[in-house]
């Protein structure tokens, strides 16, 4: 059995598409703005900011990148978001991660106006995910995993989904929003014992461990569904988690690397920042606690 290949790569571009019909057909004479933190000048991070930047162009939207020397200090970097915060030209705020050791991420993702956290990663919107609250914005790459897990029309409810990562960027919140959509989930880390007969039970396997082919297909159940999160560089050739060409043949779906999640990470952060858009046209009640947004 040779696994269908899910085409990210497509079904983002699909989106962007709709995106930007809504966008143009929206009643307003403002279009959506989404202003992008970049401290420091990691090359890779340079360029997702670049993609980002150039899709939201494609989509007609704004985007403002504010770079930042490796040197700021973390007060510094929060009085730009508090700006950010407080212009009401901008209506999603993304600080590009990693950021630079001296500076407590936590402490610059919680600065964000929730009502603006298109990344959501603040601990309110990562709150809400968890309360299955849909007034939350859910952060873009499990986001996308999930559209891309609904793009196989296998129904999700009660499979045993295992996630290979416990990041709070993509681990966890994916974890989360799997157990809202009724899937058994098992949360594997590095620490993990046996983790190939674990990943031997599930019927979903979410790799986002950011090791190179580390998952074989003697660990896959026959006709699990396969989502490779992870962006690893070999030999200067991408490559995801998951051994691709020996998996794809015991898998029934399956992403590549590249062109599966990554460019649904990218359409998710847009169609977050439209979201935050509409919500803040319509002057929506977000319930934050920040004194400077429009819902108070
Ligand atoms: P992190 O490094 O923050 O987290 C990696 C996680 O994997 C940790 O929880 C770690 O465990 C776990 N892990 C590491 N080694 C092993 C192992 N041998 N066995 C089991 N678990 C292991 O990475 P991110 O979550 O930020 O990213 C993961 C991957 O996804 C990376 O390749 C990254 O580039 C990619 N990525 C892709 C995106 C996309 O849009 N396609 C978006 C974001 C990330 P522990 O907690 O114990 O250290």
């Amino acid at each position: 059995m040779s696994a269908i290949i899910i085409d990210g790569k497509q079904t983002a571009a699909n989106y962007r598409n709709e995106l930007k019909d809504k966008i143009s057909n929206y009643n307003s004479q403002e279009v959506p703005v989404l202003a992008v933190v970049s401290v420091g000048d990691d090359p890779a991070s340079k360029v997702y900011v670049r993609t980002k930047q150039k899709f939201a162009q494609e989509v007609g939207m704004g985007c403002e990148v504010i770079e930042l020397a490796d040197s700021i200090g973390e007060n510094a970097l929060l009085e730009i978001i508090d700006e950010l915060n407080d212009n009401h030209h901008i209506n999603g705020i993304i600080v590009q991660l990693p950021l630079p050791k001296h500076i407590n991420t936590l402490k610059v993702l919680s600065h964000i106006n929730p009502s603006k956290d298109v990344d959501g990663f603040t601990p309110y919107n990562t709150g809400l995910l968890s309360y299955n609250d849909p007034r939350g914005f859910i952060s873009a790459t499990p986001k996308g995993i999930l559209e891309l897990l609904k793009s196989t029309a296998v129904d999700l409810k009660g499979k045993h989904a295992v996630v290979i990562g416990r990041s709070n960027i993509v681990g966890k919140p994916i974890a989360m929003l799997l157990l809202n959509q009724d899937c058994t989930v098992t949360v594997t880390h590095s620490k993990t014992e046996n983790l190939e007969t674990i990943v031997k039970t599930a019927d979903i396997v979410i790799a986002a461990c950011g090791r190179a082919k580390m998952v074989k297909a003697s660990w896959i159940k026959e006709g699990a569904i396969i989502i490779d999160v992870g962006i690893n560089r070999v030999d200067g050739k991408l490559c995801g988690d998951v051994d691709f060409d020996e998996v794809k043949e015991k898998a029934s779906f399956i992403t590549p690397v590249p062109g599966g999640v990554g460019p649904m990470t990218v359409a998710m952060l847009l169609s977050n920042t439209f979201e935050a858009f509409c919500k803040q046209q319509d002057h929506h009640d977000c319930h934050c606690h920040h004194k400077n947004c429009k819902c108070h």
